[in-house]
């Protein structure tokens, strides 16, 4: 799960690590405010979405008087913007982060990740902040500097005052760099973080060590013992089809592609993926009805998928083992009933029960397309869908 920058930066607060005073607003009055409130002369209106590349995208504005931050809260409340990270079609700004303006003498980057191949957090660090930090690493790895993190002892002081020396931080700001780090690793320990990352992390002209950007997301699976992160979900930011999902207790995410996909098993639908890319389509999304689904459950699934105007056609695959195939028949029937299908229907179904919802499917009047096989069904698809 993802947040706002301004919600990243109130919890690293609690951990000690230095951010810039700042409210959110919602509207432009509420922007004007918060800047009266903030002691500064010198204001930054920061578009809040959940994606980067905000700064080159035109969502960070910096004000010098009042007027300028009622006119750039004007300007941005309700725009579109369209970053490198959002996709061609934008997301709307619908709250606003006015902070207070920094002193940047230097830019650096900061980020925390867990490494799958080692199992280990490892933190990263480059003297090359602000910029994105993939361009960085493609062009000049040589530039990012790695500590990989033991769990049972933690982030030891000495790999950050490493790190802090490798990136250059000036010799009487290393401490603050230091304990900057410590904060940084606490937060992402306690808050069961997947990524903590601070572009820029900055020193400033009065001798400060500040994060000027916050991105946190959160493990999902670890959100039942963080209410306070949980309570920070913004919807708004979220695929409706993913939310309308989640209701339903079904894993799905929605993908660029043109090929619904309704499998059962994490697995299965990993390699379902897989073959119709292997045949040269390209999936929809990514579905698990999961193993015990209801008709009901799998009728939500499959409108689910059909309310994706991108999606071209269908490809069913089931391997019924503790699910059962005649449950699956009737959900789609059911739900082809109910919204109408227009597009091709391609089913691959296997195992309990599977003769008696092959016979579901025949009898209905829906146009189905049956398959053999796994590869045979993705063929089909692939070549229904061109
Ligand atoms: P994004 O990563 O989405 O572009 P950032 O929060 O990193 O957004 O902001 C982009 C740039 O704007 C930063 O690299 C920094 O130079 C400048 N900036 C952001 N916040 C402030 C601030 N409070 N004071 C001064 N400059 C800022
Ligand atoms: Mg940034």
């Amino acid at each position: 799960m993802n947040i706002h920058e301004y919600q990243g930066k109130e919890i690293l607060r609690q951990y000690g690590v230095a951010v810039p005073n700042g409210k959110v607003a919602f509207t432009v009055e509420e922007a004007v405010e918060a800047a009266k409130t903030l002691n500064s002369n010198v204001w930054v209106v920061k578009a809040q979405i959940h994606a980067g590349g905000r700064g080159k995208a035109g969502g960070v504005k910096v004000a010098k008087s009042l007027e300028e931050v009622k006119q750039y809260a004007e300007e941005l409340l309700g725009k579109t913007l369209v970053t490198h990270q959002t996709g061609p079609e934008g997301k709307e700004v619908k709250r606003l982060l006015i902070e207070e303006g920094c002193d940047i003498k230097k830019e650096y980057y900061i980020g925390l990740v867990l490494d799958r191949a080692i199992s280990r957090v490892v933190m990263m660090a480059s003297e090359e902040g602000g910029t994105e930090i993939e361009e960085v690493a493609a062009r000049t790895p040589e530039k990012i500097f790695k500590e990989v993190i033991d769990p049972a002892v933690g982030l030891q002081p000495f790999q950050a005052r490493r790190l802090a020396y490798k990136i250059n931080i000036p010799n009487e700001l290393v401490n603050k760099a230091v304990q900057f780090m410590m904060g940084l690793y606490n937060a992402y320990i306690d808050k069961d973080c997947s990524i903590a990352e601070i572009n820029p992390l900055v020193v400033t002209g009065d001798g400060n060590v500040m994060a000027l950007d916050a991105k946190l997301n959160f493990d999902s699976n670890a959100l039942y013992r963080h209410k306070d992160v949980e309570a920070l979900r913004d919807l708004d930011e979220e695929d409706p089809k993913e939310i309308e999902a989640s209701k339903y207790d079904l894993s799905y995410i929605a993908l660029d592609g043109n090929i619904g996909c309704m499998v059962n098993g994490a697995g299965l639908a990993m390699a379902t993926m897989d073959i119709i890319k292997y045949y040269g389509g390209e999936p929809a999304n990514f579905l698990d009805v999961g193993g015990g689904a209801t008709a009901e459950k799998v009728t939500e699934a499959f409108k689910i998928i059909l309310s994706d105007p991108n999606v071209k056609g269908i490809f069913v695959n089931i391997f019924g083992g503790i699910m059962r195939c005649d449950v699956i028949a009737t959900g789609v029937v059911e739900a082809a009933k109910q919204v109408g299908l227009k597009v091709p229907l391609v089913v691959r179904l296997e195992g309990t029960n599977v003769e008696l919802g092959k016979k579901i499917l025949a009898e209905s009047d829906i146009e189905i397309v049956a398959a053999e096989s796994m590869a045979d069904g993705a063929e089909k698809i692939v070549s229904l869908v061109r």
